[in-house]
């Protein structure tokens, strides 16, 4: 199974368009020690053809421009087989409007997600203009969904999280809200973990055991990323997503559990291990894990 990283970065990119916090500024510059990145998304193929994309972020059309493998081989056609979304976080699904053009696509979300997107959303009716344009595969929590095209099977497990900031206060929380997917190769059973938003450790030995990658949330490197500097008023956790750095991150937990290869993404631009020379990345280097960057490939 090769897995690669689209976009490594959070919600907003990196730079971000109203942002010149000192990591912003750098990557503006061009400063070789900060690479740009796109928003969250990763492309998944056992056989290399077919793939999965994981979340359809607003960068989804300079991504497909920026890889090959998912270039169409014919006047009409996309190597995409499906998308699967973790949750309906803009970052995660602005990108489906991108990907209109009559084209069939087949999504998997849980049905939360799904009804999220599309019910009272009159702009979501560009991807109904037929009745076989898109076909939605509704992801039950721990069951595994099968894509044969592309030779995965895809299990969605509850992580901790929240309702995008656009239904907050209009349905109620549910597990469906925020998934992690594990990705399952169906030929040799390698699996990839990809959880881009965990909001509490719990439960993250289940979500990995027996993986042979992980993909993690690598989006805050403290609890008051945002907020110690004035630049908003979200703690880490209250925007699910549980920091990199401290005693009680991800990285001491993470590093404890025997994976073979991790690596963070989704990764704010306000966090400090995006700059090479950083002691943060330092700390997670040491750490055995990695940080990724567009077009970071993992294969297993
Ligand atoms: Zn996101
Ligand atoms: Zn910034």
């Amino acid at each position: 199974m090769r897995a690669r990283v689209l976009g490594s970065s959070a919600g907003g990119g990196f730079p971000q368009w109203n942002c010149a916090c000192d990591n912003c500024v750098l990557a503006r510059a061009g400063d070789p020690r900060v690479a740009p990145r796109t928003q969250d998304s990763i492309a998944v193929s056992s056989r290399g053809d077919r793939w999965l994309l994981v979340n359809a972020s607003p960068d989804v059309h300079r991504q497909i421009q920026d890889f090959a493998g998912l270039h169409p081989w014919a006047a009409r056609h996309t190597p995409i087989a499906a998308i699967a979304l973790t949750n309906g976080d803009l970052d995660h699904v602005v990108g489906l409007l991108s990907l209109r053009e009559s084209q069939p696509l087949v999504i998997l979300s849980t049905e939360r997600v799904r009804s999220g997107l599309v019910d009272r959303n009159a702009m979501l009716r560009t991807l109904a203009r037929t009745a076989d344009q898109v076909t939605w595969r509704l992801l039950k929590i721990g069951e595994e969904l099968v894509l044969d095209d592309v030779g995965v099977g895809v299990t969605a497990v509850a992580a901790p999280g929240k309702l995008p900031v656009h239904l907050i206060g209009l349905v109620d929380p549910s597990p469906e809200d925020n998934v992690a997917l594990r990705i399952r190769d169906l030929a040799t059973s390698r699996t990839l973990v990809v959880a881009t938003a965990v909001g509490s450790l719990d439960g993250v030995d289940a979500l990995t055991r027996g993986a042979g990658a992980v993909m993690f949330d690598g989006t805050f490197w403290t609890e008051d990323e945002l907020v110690a500097p004035g630049l908003g008023k979200g703690h880490a956790r209250d925007m699910a997503h549980v920091p990199v750095g401290g005693a009680a991150g991800s990285l001491a937990k993470l590093s404890a559990l025997s994976i073979p290869r991790g690596v963070y993404t989704h990764i704010n631009n306000t966090n400090p291990m995006l700059r090479e020379d950083s002691p943060e990345r330092a700390d997670v280097e040491r750490a055995g894990w990695e940080i990724a960057y567009d077009g970071l490939e993992v294969v297993l």
